[in-house]
């Protein structure tokens, strides 16, 4: 559509004085009071895919470190259910790195327990339209996305082979995600349309608001082990985990530092699994000297 706008007036007067003075009388085009002249419409800028949308979302390497993270899952998962463990991968209330304790298995049945977004779901739809908005992130645009995003995110690569061989293996799928325990249905569409199977709200989905601790996933985490011997947990972000690693003080190497303590350290790839998003979260954080240590400090020379 073309926008259509009018000259002014006064301009036309100014032309009008430049027509020679001895020019005969209707000889001369007599201008309108005003015109309407077609201008092209403003050009909106494309949008482009940040770099880490390019990798995680576009990436052949994404694909495979998804493919190979899902196949481990899947793997260490058939593998406890051939040996029974006695102490669940989930913290115990009051744990911490120099006192790590464990819950208690018990004869309760086996399960692994994910995070949905970024973990079993790519957003691709919500994702796409806040870079098209040109914005991050918009709370109110994410809680449409929760209740009528179904069929526009995607099972992420592996997930769905590796859920295939827990099933198979008789371990229950447990999805406990802080997305709003107010759009569990649409939570339970998007999860069913991304093939990811089945999910019931307060049995196999746990959504914040569902425990008094927030966003904190201890608290969900805790209301699942009260049924289940939890063997696997994965997200893609170590609250997934634990929200110990969440703390507020943790500056990025404090908290780097915390993963690799002592016990908590041998659990990666052993019963903890971390799968990579660098589109957002609390591991989008750092200042150069944080990211870079000072001793790794180097300056070339000058080139001319
Ligand atoms: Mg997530």
């Amino acid at each position: 559509m073309k926008h259509l706008i009018s000259l002014p007036a006064f301009a036309l007067l100014a032309a009008c004085q430049l027509l020679p003075a001895a020019a005969p009388a209707g000889t001369e085009p007599v201008p309108a009071a005003t015109e309407t002249v077609a201008v092209p419409e403003p050009t909106v800028p494309e949008a482009t895919p940040t770099p880490a949308e390019q990798w995680l979302f576009g990436s052949a390497e994404a694909n495979v470190v998804l493919h190979q993270d899902w196949n481990d899952i899947a793997s260490y998962v058939e593998a406890k259910v051939a040996a029974r463990p006695n102490a669940s991968v989930v913290l115990a209330s009051g744990a911490t790195a120099e006192a790590p304790a464990f819950l208690a298995c018990g004869d309760k049945p086996m399960a692994a327990v994910f995070d949905a977004d970024e973990t079993l779901l790519w957003n691709l739809g919500s994702t796409a339209a806040f870079t098209r908005m040109g914005i991050g992130f918009d709370p109110k645009v994410w809680d449409q996305w929760e209740k009528t995003g179904a069929g526009k995110a995607v099972a992420t690569p592996g997930v769905l082979d590796a859920f295939r061989r827990m099933r198979a293996a008789g371990v229950e799928i447990i999805v406990n995600t802080n997305r709003s325990a107010e759009n569990a249905a649409g939570t339970e569409a998007t999860l069913k349309a991304a093939g990811l199977g089945d999910f019931h709200h307060g049995t196999t989905l746990f959504l914040r608001g569902d425990a008094p601790d927030g966003s904190g996933k201890d608290g969900r985490r805790a209301m699942i082990s009260a049924n289940y011997c939890v063997i696997a947990l994965a997200g893609d972000q170590l609250g997934d985990i634990a929200d110990i690693f969440n703390a507020k003080d943790l500056a990025p190497p404090a908290r780097k530092a915390l993963t690799d303590a002592p016990v908590f350290g041998q659990m990666w790839g052993n019963g903890w699994f971390i799968l990579p998003n660098p589109l957002y979260g609390p591991s989008i954080k750092g200042t150069m000297d944080e990211v870079f240590p000072p001793e790794t400090y180097w300056q070339p020379e000058a080139t001319e």
